[in-house]
């Protein structure tokens, strides 16, 4: 997941050559589904990307979850890296992530994201100074699905021998619920404040206290392998990397379209990605649902 080249955004932003309609047009030609995602999971197109971003992204919970965490993170988005689907204006830098490092508010974070129409949106857990020096970095753990071992599909190992990394199933989310619980009550004896949020494909917890901060990096890497011989299935890459991204909570995942939600612990037992309203985009809900 780590990226290899990243680049700014423009700030003067060009006009577009190309409406977002007949972009999304252009995208569906070449839209063909690479990974297989659990019913009702499926790729957002250009154009129901455009619209959750006008009508649903809620900038003012953006706003209150990040004054916990970071108050003004940078930015950076994917427009088409694992979806293939992008604004043909912008097909050189589909694959990019392309930070976003000045935003006046929220917002003008909506009108980049409209610019662009990305598959995801991320911040940067990087603390800066005034002159751009790190003072401090945000611990999170990534869950994801494809690390666990399937009984129906297999290990990861087995899942990318067959390109399907980043596929996941019904039966892998459910045993990804109860992983998830038992790290955040593994972590609550080191830490005392934690955000838990449905990431789309799998979970994020993100420690809030503050002294984490300013954990070094061999603590965190230490902290990190401790939790990976206890049999956790967490990502190391979001512990102790250094280019530190982690998916916006309330952004659409637009891989298997769905928003990323912050959820309290106790929800966990019950939490369905795939029914619950709270994380579908009307976009969906309307397709499925609608009498009409
Ligand atoms: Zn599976």
């Amino acid at each position: 997941m780590i990226e290899s080249f990243i680049s700014e955004t423009r700030f003067s932003r060009k006009h577009h050559t190309l409406s977002a309609d007949l972009a999304s047009e252009f995208g569906a030609k070449r839209f063909l589904q690479k990974y297989r995602l659990p019913q009702g999971m499926r790729y957002a197109k250009l154009a129901e990307r455009k619209t959750f971003y006008v009508q649903e992204f809620d900038t003012k919970r953006v706003v209150r979850w990040l004054s916990k965490v970071i108050l003004r993170p940078r930015l950076a988005i994917v427009i088409g890296r694992h979806t293939g689907l992008y604004p043909e204006e912008y097909e050189e830098n589909a694959s990019t992530t392309i930070l976003i490092n000045r935003y006046r508010n929220f917002a003008n974070v909506r009108t980049q994201i409209l610019d662009f129409l990305p598959e995801s949106v991320y911040y940067d857990q990087n603390v800066y100074g005034a002159n751009g020096k790190i003072l401090g970095e945000e611990m999170a753990f990534d869950l994801d699905p494809e690390n666990l071992n399937c009984p129906i599909h297999g290990s990861l190992e087995k899942k990318m021998s067959k390109g399907q990394g980043l596929s996941f199933c019904r039966l892998e989310l459910d045993m990804l619920r109860e992983e998830t619980i038992r790290l955040y009550e593994e972590i609550q004896e080191t830490f005392s404040k934690i955000s838990l949020v449905y990431s789309g494909r799998g979970y994020h917890l993100h420690v809030v206290d503050r002294d984490s901060f300013l954990w070094t990096y061999k603590a965190r890497r230490d902290f990190a392998r401790q939790l990976k011989k206890q049999g956790h299935p967490i990502d190391d890459w979001v512990t102790s990397g250094r280019l530190r991204m982690i998916r916006l909570p309330f952004s659409l995942h637009g891989m298997v379209s769905r928003i990323v939600l912050p959820l309290e612990l106790r929800e966990l037992d019950t939490f369905d990605p795939i029914r619950d309203e709270r994380c579908i985009p009307k976009f969906l809900r309307s397709t499925s649902s609608s009498p009409s």
